[in-house]
C-alpha cells in the first residue's frame, strides 16, 4: 500500500512512498501529510471471523491488510508488547455504563494513557526500521503531560534512536512530571522548560528549522524524526481499537454483527477520531462518529458550522490538557479523504495565513454524514464525572467526561449504542477527579489519589503509587533559550 501527499505534490517530494518512509518521515510537499492512497476493506466476512480473535490477532491481520513493508517478526515482536497491560488477553476492555452506554478504556498500558496504545508498537516498529536502514534519528517532543511519558518509556533502551522530550515545568500533573523525571536510560534526555507547553512546542519548532541544528545533527550522522500524532505509524494502531470495541460488543452480546453504534471521542489532535473514521470507511457499521471537545472548541464549531476559525482565539486552559488544542492537526486528512489534494490545500493555506476557512455547504453536508460534534465545559465535566461515580461508581477522567456531553446531545437514534474512549486513567488527573468528587481543591496529587482511594474503597494502583518513591533521574530544568545548547551536549554525551 502506498501513502500519497495531502496537499498534492510540489516536484521534489516523493509523491508516494511505503509505509516505513511515511513513518520516518510524515511531512510532504506545500506542508502536507502523507495519507493512505486506497483503505483496505474488511468485509462482514472479516469482522465475523474476528468474533473470536483476540487483539494481537486482529492487530496483525489489520496491518497485513494495509500491506506494510515490516518485517512479520518485527511486527510480533511490536504487537507483543500489548502484554505489557494489565490484561496480556484482553489490553482493551469495554465497560457498561448505562443500557446503551459503553466505554472503551485505552488507558491500560505502562503510562496509564491511550497514548501507549500507539507509541508502545510504534517504538518497536520505528526502532526496527531505523536499525535495517542504518541510521540513527532523535526524536523530539514537546508535551502537556500524555505523550511524553508514552515516548520515553516506548524508546527507552531501543536501539539507533534518541529522545528528548520538553515539557512546561509546572504545567503538568504531579504524576504526570514524575512518570518523565525518573525515567532512567542513556538513550533519554528529559528537559524542563520555564514557561508554559506553548513555549515548549515553539521552542521545539524552532529548532526543526534551525541552521546550527541541523549541521550539529549531520556532524553527528543522526536524523530528525517525529512521534507526533501526525505519523501514520501512529494512527494505523488506532485504527485497531475501534474494531476490537465493537467486536466486544457483539461478544457481549450487546449488539449483532452489522448492527450499526455510534462512536463518540474526546478529540484534540483527531488522531483518535481519524482512526474511528478509517475504521468506517474500511467497513466497521459506524452509524456516526461525535466529536468531544472542551472549552477550545473548534472541531465543535468545524462540525456543526463548516467554519474553522481561530482569528482572535488563544488557547484556553482547561481541566483536560491534552485536549487543549486549536490546530487540530489530523482533521486534514479527513479533509484530504473527503473533498481531494487542490481543496485540502487550498483550505489549509488558508488556515496557515489567515487563520479561518470556510466550507461550502456541500462539503458540510458530506463532513455532517459521518461526523456530529459537541463541546463541555469544565463545570459540567466535573458535574458528569460526580454524576458517573455517584450513581455508577465509575471513575473516569476529565476528557472522558467531555464525551457524556456529547452522549446527552449528539444522538439522533436513541435505539443505537454508544461506544466512548476513555483516554486516560483517573490516577493521571486525580485533583480534577478529587474537586468534582468532594468540592475541595487538592494541590498535590498525592493527597487526591489517596481522598478518592478512599472514597472509592480501592487502592491506589501500584506503578502510581511507586512513582513518588522513585529516584529523580532528570533533574534538567531550564530557560528555553538554552534548549539546542542542552540537546546538543546530550548527543555529545
Ligand atoms: C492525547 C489525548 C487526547 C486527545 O487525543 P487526539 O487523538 O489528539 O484527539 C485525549 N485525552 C487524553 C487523555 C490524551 O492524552
Amino acid at each position: 500500500m502506498k501513502f500519497i501527499e495531502t496537499r498534492g505534490n510540489d516536484g521534489k517530494n516523493p509523491a508516494a512512498i511505503t509505509f516505513s518512509q511515511a513513518i520516518l518521515s510524515p511531512m510532504s510537499s506545500f506542508g502536507g501529510i502523507y495519507s493512505p492512497e486506497t483503505l483496505p476493506v474488511l468485509d462482514d466476512a472479516f469482522i465475523k471471523a474476528h468474533v473470536g480473535s483476540g487483539y494481537k490477532t486482529l492487530a496483525k491481520d489489520i496491518l497485513q491488510a494495509f500491506e506494510v513493508d515490516i518485517e512479520p517478526s518485527v511486527i510480533d515482536a511490536a504487537l507483543s508488547l500489548y502484554d505489557k497491560f494489565d490484561d496480556p488477553n484482553n489490553p482493551v476492555p469495554v465497560e457498561k455504563i448505562y443500557e446503551d452506554l459503553y466505554v472503551s478504556e485505552l488507558y491500560h498500558g505502562p503510562t496509564r494513557a491511550f497514548k501507549d496504545m500507539a507509541l508502545q508498537p510504534f517504538g518497536k516498529v520505528l526502532s526496527a526500521v531505523a536499525q535495517a536502514r542504518g541510521e540513527k534519528y532523535l526524536i523530539l517532543a514537546a508535551t502537556s503531560g500524555d505523550t511524553g511519558p508514552a515516548a520515553l518509556e516506548t524508546f527507552k533502551n531501543r536501539e539507533n534512536i534518541q529522545v528528548a522530550c520538553l515539557y512546561p515545568d509546572g504545567g503538568t500533573s504531579d504524576v504526570q512530571r514524575l512518570q518523565m523525571v525518573t525515567e532512567d536510560a542513556d538513550n533519554l534526555k528529559v528537559i524542563g522548560i520555564h514557561g508554559d507547553f506553548d513555549d515548549a512546542q515553539s521552542a521545539l519548532k524552532s529548532l526543526l528549522v534551525s541552521d546550527v541544528f541541523a549541521d550539529a545533527l549531520k556532524a553527528h550522522d543522526i536524523s530528525l524524526s517525529a512521534a507526533n500524532s501526525v505519523n501514520f505509524g501512529r494512527i494505523i494502531f488506532q485504527i485497531i481499537y475501534h474494531i476490537h470495541s465493537y467486536l466486544e460488543l457483539v461478544r457481549k452480546e450487546v449488539i449483532q454483527l452489522g448492527e450499526q453504534v455510534y462512536l463518540n471521542v474526546p478529540s484534540g489532535n483527531f488522531g483518535n477520531a481519524l482512526g474511528g473514521y478509517y475504521a468506517w470507511k474500511m467497513g466497521l457499521p459506524v452509524k456516526q462518529i461525535h466529536i468531544a471537545s472542551n472549552n477550545n472548541n473548534v472541531l465543535t464549531q468545524l462540525i456543526t458550522t463548516g467554519r474553522y476559525d481561530i482569528r482572535d482565539t488563544t488557547v484556553i486552559a482547561t481541566t483536560s490538557p491534552a485536549m487543549d488544542i486549536l490546530k487540530s492537526s489530523n482533521v486534514e486528512r479527513v479533509l484530504f479523504d473527503l473533498y481531494g489534494a487542490e481543496r485540502t490545500k487550498e483550505l489549509m493555506h488558508k488556515l496557515d495565513r489567515e487563520k479561518h476557512y470556510e466550507l461550502t455547504s456541500d462539503e458540510l453536508s458530506r463532513l455532517q454524514t459521518i461526523f456530529a460534534a459537541d463541546f463541555c465545559t469544565d463545570e459540567e465535566g466535573l458535574s458528569y464525572i460526580k454524576q458517573a461515580f455517584d450513581q455508577e461508581g465509575y471513575l473516569m477522567c476529565p476528557h472522558t467526561a467531555t464525551c457524556f456531553k456529547a452522549y446527552d446531545t449528539c444522538r439522533e437514534d436513541k435505539s443505537i449504542k454508544t461506544i466512548a474512549y476513555s483516554t486516560a486513567e483517573w490516577t493521571k488527573f486525580s485533583p480534577v477527579i478529587a474537586n468534582a468528587l468532594s468540592d475541595e481543591t487538592f494541590d498535590y496529587d498525592v493527597d487526591a489519589l489517596k481522598m478518592i482511594a478512599k472514597k472509592a474503597s480501592i487502592t491506589i494502583p501500584a506503578q502510581i503509587a511507586a512513582l513518588f518513591d522513585k529516584e529523580i533521574a532528570q533533574k534538567t530544568v531550564i530557560d528555553k533559550q538554552d534548549i539546542e545548547k542542552e540537546i546538543l551536549s546530550f548527543l555529545d554525551a
